[in-house]
C-alpha cells in the first residue's frame, strides 16, 4: 500500500516528537485520554437529540490494556469514532486548535519550544514520543465499515479498511525499546499507568478502566498469596470544581488551568465560588499572570465555559463576564440550566443573568481582597490588566464606576509607586479640596510639565495619567470622596493667594490689547493669551479651558471616524508674568509689532514642546529662530 505523506507542518512537529528531548513524555497518556473523553462527549451530546443512539451514560468507558511481551499499550473508547476522511484529516494534519500556532515558528525546535509543546499538548502526535509505531482502528458511530490508520512516524501513514465490532476508537502504541536515558518500559507498568491517570486525568467524567493485578491472601491460608486480576476504575470522575476546595492541591488547580486554558504560567489567582439557594452553581475561575497573546486583538473572545451538571454545553459563554473582566478564565457549572438549551435562549436566560451578576461580584471582591492582602501581586495584576478596569469605569456611561473606583491604581508625583484614590485622599494636604492630575506619554514627561512642577512645588500630590483611558475614566467618575478631579493644566487652576490674584488680574487687564494682538498673530492655534503667576522658571506654558483637555483631544482624534478639528481642546497660551520675557513682549508691542508676531509663534512652539505636544510647523519655527540668531 502506498504511504501518504504528512502535511509539512505536521511532519515537522512529528519529527520533534519522535526525537523529542522533552522530559515529560508521560503527558502522551493524558492527551490520548482526553481525546477519548472528547469523542465520548461528542457522541453523548448527539444522543441527547438523536433517539437512534441507544447508549446510556453508564455504557461509556475508556479502557487501557497492556501487553508487556509485545510492548503494546492500547487506549480505547466507545465514543463517536472516525471515518476514513476524518482519520485522514484529523491525524494526517496537525490539529488546527488555536492554542498552538505552530506555523509561526516551525524551525524553533529548541528545548524551550519543546516545553511549550508539553504544556499546550499537541494531542495525538505526542504519542510518538514513546511509540515507534501507532495503529488507530476506528469506526464512526452509525457506519458499517471501520478503518485502520497506521504510521511509524515521519515517513508517512497508511489507511485501510479493517474489522471492528463497535463504534469507537482503539489506539495501539508500539512502545519504543528502552535506551540509556529513557526507560520506555515504564509505560507498560500497571503502577505507572495508574498513577499517570490519577495525576492527569482524574476528573475525566467517564470511567478509565484497566485490568489490574493484585495479590491477596489465598482463601483459607494465612501466608500464601495469590494474584487476582480485577477490572479497576482508575479515575475518581469527580471534576476538580466539584471537589471540596480544601482537598485540592494548588498544584492541581495550576495544572488544570494550564491544560484547559493553554497557559505556560501558573495563574495569578484562583477564584472558587459555590452558590446555593436562588441560584445553584459552582464556578472555578483564574486570573492569568500575563495577557494571552491575542488579548489586545479583536480576535480575543471573553467568556467562561458553561457546564450543566458536569456536561459542557458551551465553550465560551460571553454573557457570564462583563467586558472589563474579560481577562478572567474559567468555568461555571450549574444544575439550573437545561442541557440542550440553545445559544439564543441562553442569552435571555434569567438564571444565567443571576449567575453572571453573582460572578461579577465575586471577582470584584476577590480583587479587593488581593489589593488589601497581597499588594505586590495586585500591582503585578494591575500592570497587565489594569486598563481593562479603567475602561470599565468609563463604559456604559459609568454604570460600573462605583464598583471599580477602588480597584484602580495610578502613579503619582509622590514616589512613582502605584496608589489608589483612597490613598491619595488619605494623604491630601490640609485645605486641599481637589484631586490633582496631569496626563502625558510617560511619568517622566508628565513630571516636566510646568504646571505639574508648580503644583508639586506647592506641596500637592499629582496623579500621573499615562494611558489613553485614564482621563476619560476620571471624568466619568467626576469626584471621589466628594473631592473633584482637577487637571493641573486647566487654566482655572489657581494656587495663588488673594493679593497675588489681584495683582495678576491688573497685569492681565493692562495687557489686554497686547494679548489680542498675539492671539491674532497665532490664529486658531490658541483661544486666548494671558499672564500666569504659577510658573516657576519656564517662560510659557499651555493650559486648557473647558472639560476637553489636550490629552483627551489627542485620544479622540486618533479614534476611527474622527474628523480633524471636530473636537478641539480650547488652548490658552500663558506667559510667566514674573519672567523677563513679559517685559520684552510689552516693549515689542510698543515698538516692533512685526517682531512680536515672530516671538509669539516661537513662544507658542516652546509652550507646546514643554507641555509634551508636537508642533505642526517645525521648519518654520526653526527658520524663525535662526533668523533671530544671525
Ligand atoms: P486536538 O485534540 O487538540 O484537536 P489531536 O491531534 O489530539 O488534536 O486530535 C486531532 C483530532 O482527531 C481531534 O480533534 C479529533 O477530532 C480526532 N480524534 C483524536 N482522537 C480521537 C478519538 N479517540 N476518537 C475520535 N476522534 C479522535
Amino acid at each position: 500500500m502506498a504511504k501518504k505523506q504528512f502535511k509539512t507542518e505536521s511532519k515537522k512537529l512529528l519529527d520533534m516528537m519522535v526525537n523529542s528531548i522533552y522530559t515529560h513524555k508521560e503527558i502522551f497518556l493524558r492527551e490520548l485520554i482526553s481525546n477519548a473523553s472528547d469523542a465520548i462527549d461528542k457522541l453523548y451530546f448527539r444522543s441527547l437529540t438523536d433517539d437512534s443512539i441507544t447508549l446510556l451514560q453508564s455504557d461509556y468507558e475508556i479502557r487501557i490494556t497492556v501487553d508487556k511481551d509485545a510492548r503494546l499499550l492500547t487506549i480505547s473508547d466507545n465514543g463517536c469514532g472516525m471515518g476514513k476522511d476524518e482519520l485522514e484529516n484529523n491525524l494526517g494534519t496537525i490539529a488546527k486548535s488555536g492554542s498552538f500556532d505552530f506555523k509561526n515558528n516551525p524551525e524553533n525546535a529548541n528545548g524551550e519550544h519543546i516545553d511549550i509543546i508539553g504544556q499546550f499538548g499537541v494531542g495525538f502526535y505526542s504519542a510518538f514520543m514513546v511509540a515507534d509505531k501507532i495503529v488507530v482502528d476506528s469506526r464512526a458511530y452509525g457506519a458499517d465499515v471501520a478503518y485502520r490508520w497506521q504510521s511509524s512516524g515521519a515517513d508517512g501513514y497508511t489507511i485501510a479498511e479493517c474489522s471492528k465490532e463497535n463504534a469507537g476508537t482503539v489506539i495501539t502504541l508500539h512502545i519504543k525499546e528502552d535506551t540509556e536515558d529513557e526507560k520506555y518500559s515504564d509505560y507498560l507498568e500497571q503502577y505507572t499507568l495508574k498513577s499517570l491517570v490519577k495525576k492527569y486525568s482524574d476528573y475525566i467524567r467517564y470511567p478509565i478502566r484497566m485490568m489490574t493485578e493484585q495479590s491477596r491472601l489465598k482463601e483459607g491460608s494465612e501466608s500464601e498469596y495469590e494474584t487476582v486480576t480485577q477490572d479497576e476504575t482508575l479515575n475518581s470522575m469527580v471534576p476538580i470544581w466539584k471537589r471540596a476546595s480544601g482537598k485540592v492541591e494548588d498544584e492541581e488547580y495550576t495544572r488544570f488551568y494550564q491544560e484547559k486554558f493553554f497557559d505556560f504560567e501558573a495563574p495569578l489567582r484562583v477564584i472558587k465560588q459555590k452558590a446555593e439557594g436562588t441560584s445553584n452553581f459552582e464556578a472555578l475561575m483564574f486570573i492569568p499572570a500575563r495577557a494571552p497573546f491575542d488579548f489586545y486583538s479583536k480576535d480575543y473572545e471573553k467568556g467562561l465555559q458553561l457546564y450543566s451538571s458536569g456536561v459542557l454545553i458551551m465553550d465560551r459563554c460571553k454573557d457570564l463576564l462583563p467586558d472589563y473582566f474579560s481577562f478572567v478564565k474559567g468555568l461555571v457549572d450549574s444544575s439550573d440550566l437545561s442541557l440542550n438549551i440553545s445559544r439564543e435562549m441562553l442569552q435571555q436566560d434569567r438564571q444565567l443573568r443571576i449567575i453572571a451578576k453573582a460572578i461579577e461580584k465575586k471577582i470584584t471582591n476577590e480583587l479587593s481582597k488581593m489589593l488589601e492582602n497581597d499588594r505586590e501581586k495586585y500591582e503585578q495584576f494591575f500592570a497587565v490588566f489594569g486598563s481593562q478596569l479603567k475602561w470599565g469605569m468609563y463604559a456604559d456611561y459609568g454604570k460600573s464606576k462605583d464598583a471599580l473606583k477602588d480597584l484602580v491604581l495610578f502613579k503619582s508625583s509622590a514616589d512613582e509607586k502605584y496608589i489608589t484614590l483612597k490613598e491619595y485622599v488619605a494623604r491630601m494636604k490640609d485645605g486641599q479640596d481637589a484631586i490633582y492630575y496631569a496626563s502625558g506619554e510617560s511619568t517622566s514627561r508628565i513630571a516636566l510639565i510646568p504646571q505639574v512642577e508648580s503644583v508639586v512645588a506647592h506641596g500637592y500630590e499629582v496623579l500621573y495619567l499615562t494611558e489613553d483611558i485614564d482621563e476619560f475614566a476620571l471624568q466619568m467618575l467626576s469626584s471621589y470622596d466628594e473631592k473633584s478631579f482637577v487637571n493641573v493644566c486647566n487654566e482655572t487652576l489657581d494656587l495663588s493667594n488673594e493679593e497675588e490674584k489681584e495683582s495678576l488680574r491688573k497685569e492681565n487687564e493692562s495687557a489686554a490689547d497686547m494679548f489680542a494682538f498675539i492671539k491674532e498673530s497665532l490664529g486658531d492655534a490658541v483661544s486666548r493669551v494671558q499672564f500666569t503667576n504659577t510658573l516657576q522658571e519656564h517662560a510659557v506654558c499651555l493650559s486648557n479651558e473647558g472639560a476637553l483637555s489636550v490629552g483627551m483631544e489627542k485620544v479622540l482624534s486618533r479614534m476611527p471616524g474622527a474628523e480633524a478639528g471636530m473636537l478641539k481642546a480650547e488652548i490658552v497660551l500663558e506667559i510667566n508674568v514674573n519672567h523677563p520675557i513679559a517685559q520684552k513682549l510689552k516693549a515689542l508691542f510698543a515698538d516692533d509689532k512685526e517682531k512680536l508676531a515672530v516671538y509669539s509663534k516661537i513662544l507658542l512652539a516652546q509652550a507646546r514642546l514643554i507641555n509634551g505636544i508636537t508642533i505642526d510647523n517645525p521648519a518654520e519655527i526653526s527658520d524663525l529662530v535662526c533668523n533671530l540668531m544671525i
